[in-house]
């Protein structure tokens, strides 16, 4: 079961005029367009949306018919084109997209949202210059205070939009950051369960395994770099103690540029 084509049809007139107030002044998303999308992860339709405020660009990768679907699957990536397309080690993006692709194939209905929100919403340019930072030695400080202007409530309100525009009833968030169902469920999102979010260990991974992560949360991968956050979350991986999931699910990225989460 897919979207029909008359299903598209009806969400594509409806978005057409599509204008509302409901989630921010700056977030009112329509449905531009949809269609097939056979990836190398599983059969998925692709929608696309266009925010009307401020011509940003998102898609949501759908597997099943999700229109008017409950405990619907569901997982929020950020856009990262160091990591999901040119397979950057700085960070664990691409595995985790990956990872949720597969996953959501394998269900009746699943979605991931992708937001174009690069950075978690900092930008491309910023985000690069806080590896430059690290790169030069600098404290994490200001890389994080970089990765931390950012503003959450946007990512979520797009988020709570895109489901809404796509009729989901309820949704199962992947997840391993507890705080964020709450955020969801502030833009309105009817959140029914937390799925772990787990990962098989690969020769990239394996060192959060090995590795405490430091006061702040991070962990320093092999090559010494500090892992910054550039997911809602961190991903948990298969054979990690409970002391490591534990890291995992009491952090959470940086709320605003107050510098408070010193590295
Ligand atoms: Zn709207
Ligand atoms: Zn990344």
């Amino acid at each position: 079961m897919t979207i029909s084509k008359s299903q598209i049809k009806d969400l594509l007139d409806e978005n057409r005029e599509h204008e509302c107030d409901s989630f921010g002044e700056d977030i009112c998303v329509r449905i531009a367009a949809i269609a097939d999308l056979p990836t190398r992860f599983g059969d998925f339709q692709i929608v696309a949306f266009r925010n009307n405020r401020d011509n940003k660009e998102h898609v949501a990768i759908v597997h099943g018919d999700v229109c008017g679907g409950e405990e619907v699957l569901t997982r929020l990536h950020s856009e990262c084109l160091t990591g999901d397309a040119l397979g950057s080690l700085r960070c664990d993006c691409r595995d985790q997209l990956q990872s949720s692709l597969e996953t959501i194939a394998a269900e009746k209905q699943g979605i991931v949202l992708y937001l174009r929100q690069e950075g978690r919403g900092i930008g491309l340019v910023n985000k690069i210059r806080a590896y430059g930072l690290q790169d030069h030695g600098l404290d994490t400080v200001e890389a994080n205070l970089a990765l931390g202007f950012r503003d959450d409530e946007r990512e979520y309100g797009v988020a709570a939009h895109m489901l809404a525009s796509l009729k989901v009833k309820s949704i199962r968030l992947m997840t391993n950051n507890p705080r964020k169902i709450e955020d969801l469920e502030k833009h309105g999102v009817k959140v029914t369960e937390r799925v772990p979010h787990v990962l098989p260990p690969n020769k990239h991974n394996a060192f959060y395994l090995k590795t405490k992560a430091t006061k702040s949360g991070h962990f320093i991968d092999l090559n010494g770099y500090k892992h910054l956050m550039e997911q809602d979350d961190r991903p948990i991986l298969q054979g990690m103690d409970e002391d490591q999931i534990k890291v995992v699910e009491s952090q959470t990225a940086p709320k605003s540029s107050n510098g408070s989460e010193a590295g």
